[in-house]
């Protein structure tokens, strides 16, 4: 997946400026930089991509406003360990104890990181 897409991009800065091309390849292999999966621009293997870091804090930010929307309140420190599901994702064994909060989106690559 990493690797097409890595392809396809290179494919792509190889049609808009070939003689730039070599030294950009050898850039970011240098750096071990790819394109993130989820919104294309480039970033640090390994890393959080610094475009998505904003998303990240906004997609947390909903997730904290959505629990002290269930728990009635920011005041109320929540009771029970809550699990995030996103779209077409089941509660496991472990998790039905728990407080479920659905959010109706796909799961965002950096969600687990
Ligand atoms: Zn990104």
């Amino acid at each position: 997946m990493l690797l097409s897409g890595l392809l396809q991009f290179l494919g792509r800065s190889l049609q808009l400026n070939s003689s730039l091309s070599f030294f950009y390849i050898s850039f970011l292999f240098q750096y071990n930089i790819e394109p993130c999966p989820e919104c294309g621009n480039m970033k640090l293997k390994h890393t959080l991509c610094g475009f998505c870091f904003e998303k990240v804090r906004k997609e947390t930010a909903m997730i904290r406003k959505q629990i002290s929307i269930m728990d009635g309140g920011p005041l109320n420190a929540p009771a029970v360990e809550s699990v995030v599901l996103y779209e077409n994702e089941n509660p496991s064994e472990a998790d039905k104890d728990k407080r479920i909060i659905e959010r109706n989106r796909k799961r965002p690559y950096w969600f687990n990181m």
